[in-house]
């Protein structure tokens, strides 16, 4: 008996812009959005079929396995992933894999699970495959045992043994990994102050600095990480146990604290009058047809987060799910479990740190309807919620919405799209919303509701401006012996310094925000005026004191830290521009007695690092948080009275449109942490710019005053909003590559009628070779595409994407539409 051969066209995951055919047999074709494993040249891979196959093709190849009964992706997705393919000119398959748990798109999770002797003959390979798959212990993944029996592919052999009812086919891990017990190093003792440590480790420099990387990774790390490569020996450690600042335990690795930790249910507060306005106003347009996108504008502290959950619940009350965007999970625990205090076991938490399988669980939950809601970053705008009510974007203004690579979209647009596609509601959240939000607010694409001010009452803490300029130096690094830090200039100005000392006094916790990480972020040659830059890109290295490293932060390149100049030999070199870690160091020698911890990427490299900081924070063991952006983000403690911005002009003159928009953002978001409670706060910014608008605009909590300055900023030359933008970016190892690239896209640009004219023309700036000439070891040029017109902009992006898609050179052109930053 023969089934019926079916065509099907099938999105694979690769860059070309094309769909391929197939022929598969069965009673029916699968429906599109089921995957499939198919070969693909010499490989297989994973696609989804999308429809139809073309009947003209005259050999076409047969698709080896349909994964799935039913499509892992449902049609609504299908649609949005069409859109985000057409819109960001990546390929539908590029799309469709960013749409799902990577591990469903891994051909190497293909197994084969043994069932019974087949009902009819087979043949002699398939018999051996069936052997061995009932020698070994269990399921085996299909490539393992093509190695095995050193062929190519076996799937004649797998399609006889189906046929035949003996074998089942996987496509995930069959069994949960075991639980995994490790070593884990933790701190007892905080040893804040210097003199504490001086005395301690006197004679004992090793067990210093093994406390101190300790230390630098929040006060645990596994024993295998810390002695590993010999970096210390297992007496050091014992030495440190000895003292009693340690303790090593044997502990079961943790796989989710989300799911762990207990949950703690909130009392209940009823919504005030702004929030309910809010409400009433989302729950009117819940069940309406096609309702317009909300912008929630909240000052910090405003309750946006109690209006999303009252809105969730009248989501589920309509027994409908809903998706909640966060800008990274592991920096907003608080808002998290808020969520999860209310809907408990009916969301899935999607963060950074599940593995692939507990991705690909809570997936599941989620497309079956057994979980409602899910949380998560970026990606969870694409969660298969069957039946989406809402979708709601808090900090909408977040960078990191962003992806940086193909398809490089922006989880907020998606969400709006997806809520127009599926006829479900979309709500934006900010304080500080992005300006193309507020513009869309401001001609009526979305509805703006206001919430004025704090939840609790409190006013917006007051700012003070300290004028670098008048600063002597000193503050507090007039005694510091910091070795190769040179002259630090101002880390703290007498105000700032004062008004510390008052919050340590009262016990009472302090944030002080630096957006640059390291010690020194350049190290300049006195002679000759050499700075040390990476040799893959085109940015000064940066001192770490702890590592005695120089790192790029861009690729992560690292040497040894430099005694004498590389080019004039000379050893006198100077380590300048300030960064968190010397701000630490500051800060601990101007108060020894206080108990900081620093957050940013250095000392948050273990999955729960950010958890353990904040926690910490939360139990008042902390008096002083310093850090990066990372600090910056929805953090809710009442005992924070005073934040401190170090310097609030770092980054306020990198060659990007966004940059006064970034800076305001920021000093806004960190100046909210400040005063939340009764105890009230002051917000102090340090700074050489006193007088730029975005920093002007922050000491007033002036966002509409902001949004107004910076709107008429960009009309001329014109930015985002007034006009739609792409950044197509051209690279190469060889920098005549690049260039030469560059300048062939353009020609073929403007020789093209792509451009267009009248009023939707597409207006083309450049060649010039991007702020950052040289990335990763790539030579970068660029140039901008912009347009009054969605459409035309769009045609051409994809017409070039297409034009100069992947191919054998070395050269790659990137296309990023709506980009968000230009470096
Ligand atoms: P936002 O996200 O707007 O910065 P949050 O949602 O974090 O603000 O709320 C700030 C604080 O106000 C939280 O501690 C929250 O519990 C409290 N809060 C929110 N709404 C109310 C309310 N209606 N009455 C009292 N307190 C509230
Ligand atoms: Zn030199
Ligand atoms: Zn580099």
């Amino acid at each position: 008996m023969t089934e019926p051969v079916h065509r099907v066209e099938v999105a694979l995951p690769l860059p070309p812009d094309r769909t391929f055919t197939y022929e598969v047999e069965g009673p029916r074709a699968p429906v599109p959005g089921t995957r499939v494993l198919v070969p693909f040249r010499r490989t297989e891979r994973v696609g989804w079929v999308v429809g139809p196959g073309s009947a003209e093709i005259r050999s076409v190849r047969r698709i080896l396995s349909v994964l799935e009964e039913e499509p892992s992706i449902p049609p609504d997705l299908l649609r949005l992933c069409r859109w985000v393919s057409d819109y960001y000119a990546a390929s539908l398959g590029l799309a469709l894999r960013s749409a799902q748990p990577a591990i469903l798109c891994d051909a190497a999770r293909d197994y084969l699970i043994p069932l019974r002797d087949p009902a009819r003959e087979v043949g002699p390979g398939a018999a051996r495959v069936l052997e061995i798959l009932r020698s070994g212990a269990g399921p085996k993944s299909i490539r393992a045992l093509a190695r095995l029996l050193g062929r190519r592919s076996i799937w004649p052999q797998i399609r006889a043994l189906q046929a035949a009812g003996a074998v089942r086919h996987r496509t995930v891990p069959p069994r949960e990994p075991r639980a995994r017990v490790r070593k884990v190093v933790r701190m007892t003792r905080w040893l804040s102050s210097l003199s504490e440590r001086e005395s301690l480790f006197a004679r004992s420099p090793r067990q210093r600095e093994c406390y101190e990387v300790l230390e630098a990774a929040g006060g645990a790390s596994e024993l295998a990480l810390l002695t590993r490569r010999g970096a210390f020996s297992s007496s050091v450690v014992r030495g440190l146990q000895e003292k009693g600042v340690i303790s090593v335990t044997a502990e079961e690795v943790v796989r989710d604290p989300f799911r762990e930790s207990a949950v703690t249910p909130e009392p209940r507060v009823t919504p005030n009058t702004a929030q309910q306005a809010a409400l009433a106003a989302m729950a009117g347009a819940l069940g309406a047809h096609q309702p317009r996108p909300f912008l929630l504008y909240g000052v910090t502290g405003s309750g946006k987060t109690l209006v999303y959950i009252e809105l969730l619940e009248a989501v589920l009350a309509r027994g409908q799910g809903a998706i909640v965007l966060v800008p990274e999970i592991s920096l907003t625990p608080q808002t998290v479990a808020r969520f999860r205090a209310r809907f408990g076991d009916r969301i899935a938490v999607l963060h950074s740190a599940l593995s692939d399988g507990e991705r690909y669980d809570a997936w599941r939950q989620l497309r079956s309807g057994e979980k409602l809601i899910a949380v998560g970053a970026r990606s969870a705008v694409f969660a298969p919620i069957p039946k989406l009510g809402a979708l709601v974007i808090d900090e909408e203004h977040d960078g990191s919405y962003k992806q940086s690579e193909t398809p490089r979209y922006h989880a907020r647009d998606v969400a709006v799209m997806r809520a127009a596609l599926t006829g479900s509601l979309c709500v934006l959240g900010s304080a500080t919303p992005s300006l193309e939000s507020w513009w869309n607010a401001a001609r009526g694409k979305s509805t703006l509701l206001t919430l004025p001010s704090r939840a609790t009452g409190q006013p917006l803490p007051p700012v003070q401006i300290l004028d670098l300029r008048k600063q002597r130096r000193g503050g507090g690094s007039a005694g510091v012996s910091t070795k190769p830090a040179g002259h630090a200039g101002t880390v703290l100005a007498p105000p700032l310094e004062d008004a510390i000392r008052s919050r340590l006094h009262r016990r009472e916790q302090v944030i002080l925000l630096l957006n640059r990480r390291g010690f020194s972020n350049f190290v300049q040659c006195q002679e000759c005026g050499d700075v040390r830059v990476c040799v893959h890109c085109s940015v000064s290295m940066t001192y770490h004191r702890v590592a005695n490293r120089l790192l790029c932060h861009h690729c992560r390149h690292g040497e040894p830290a430099p005694t004498r100049c590389l080019r004039c030999g000379s050893r006198d070199l100077s380590f300048r521009g300030l960064g968190t870690e010397q701000v630490e160091r500051v800060v601990a020698e101007t108060f020894p007695g206080a108990r900081i911890a620093r957050m940013d990427v250095d000392t948050t490299s273990g999955k729960w690092a950010h958890h353990e900081i904040l926690g910490r924070v939360g139990r008042g063991e902390v008096d002083i948080l310093l850090g990066t952006q990372m600090i910056a983000k929805g953090l809710d403690f009442p005992r924070v009275t005073l934040v401190g911005v170090v310097n609030a002009d770092v980054g306020l003159h990198l060659p990007d449109f966004r940059a006064s928009e970034r800076t305001f953002q920021l000093l806004s978001q960190v100046a909210g942490r400040a005063g939340r409670s009764e105890l009230g706060g002051d917000v102090m910014i340090q700074t050489f710019l006193p007088e730029h608008y975005s920093i002007q605009s922050a000491l007033s909590h002036d966002y509409e005053g902001f949004a107004r300055r910076e709107l008429s900023e960009r009309r001329s030359p014109a930015y985002p909003p007034h006009v739609r933008l792409a950044n197509v970016v051209v690279s190469s190892p060889n920098q005549e590559h690049a260039a030469g690239a560059a300048e062939m896209a353009v020609g073929w640009v403007r020789r093209s009628s792509l451009l267009g004219r009248g009023p939707t023309r597409v207006e083309l700036v450049g060649p010039a070779p991007s702020p950052i000439e040289r990335l990763h070891g790539r030579w970068r040029w660029h140039f901008f595409l912009r347009s009054s017109s969605p459409r035309e902009l769009g045609r051409l992006c994809r017409a070039l994407a297409f034009r100069f898609r992947p191919g054998s050179g070395d050269v790659r052109v990137a296309v990023d539409r709506d980009p968000t930053a230009l470096l």
